[in-house]
């Protein structure tokens, strides 16, 4: 985290940080800021939960402000921003009771989703017409692969999945009980390639695949 907050190679020249919900899984205040002052140019876009947090922690930093946008989450369709090249779509899918953004980014002719910590089933994604999108990399969390696995073999149908969310050492009763469901981490990962062999599995911290 320290070299993403600090821009050191390979986390220089980031163009957009991507907040999909409030979570301290996915969103860490004084991180954020940290990585703000660092990265002069990034844009930040985030749910309004996540958003008013930064805007009130940035309170006089103009410029920095300047940078921050919240993301547009419509029920029915998926709301785009061109920022400098690329092409960032929102729109928002179910967890629990707070705002989860997804994101649809375009790059270099590459669309690569993430859906935050969508919960299961995933209900309303088909009106999001995702499967002519031509997805070429999915970000999941395990738990719609395992549990969900024909939603996103149809509904999301992309190229490669990534699993995100791979839990190596339960603690929390709620991972615990996760791994108990899914019969522990090796027969997860083996139903996860089962069910989607072009999976990109990432096992190890800073582990690099390319597409
Ligand atoms: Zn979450």
């Amino acid at each position: 985290m320290d070299e993403i907050e600090r821009g050191k190679p390979p986390f220089a020249n980031i163009d957009a940080l991507l907040i999909s919900h409030v979570h301290a899984d996915h969103f860490n205040l004084p991180s954020t800021v940290r990585f703000l002052k660092t990265h002069p140019a990034t844009i930040v876009v985030a749910p309004d939960q996540v958003s008013k947090q930064i805007h009130k922690a940035l309170t006089g930093d103009s410029q920095a402000l300047s940078r921050i946008h919240t993301a547009t989450l419509e029920q029915n369709s998926i709301t785009t921003r061109d920022e400098g090249g690329v092409r960032i779509g929102s729109f928002p899918l179910t967890h629990g009771n707070i705002e989860n953004a997804a994101y649809l980014v375009v790059l270099d002719r590459r669309t690569v989703l993430h859906i935050g910590d969508a919960d299961l089933p995933m209900k309303g994604l088909a009106q999001f017409g995702l499967s002519h999108r031509r997805i070429d990399l999915a970000f999941v969390p395990f738990w719609q692969l395992t549990d969900n696995p024909k939603r996103v073999q149809t509904l999301i149908a992309a190229k490669v999945v990534i699993p995100m969310h791979l839990i190596t050492n339960p603690t929390t009763d709620t991972s615990k009980g996760f791994m108990e469901h899914v019969g522990g981490r090796e027969r997860m990962l083996r139903q996860i390639r089962i069910c989607f062999p072009n999976a990109a599995i990432f096992l190890a911290p800073l582990e690099t695949k390319s597409f």
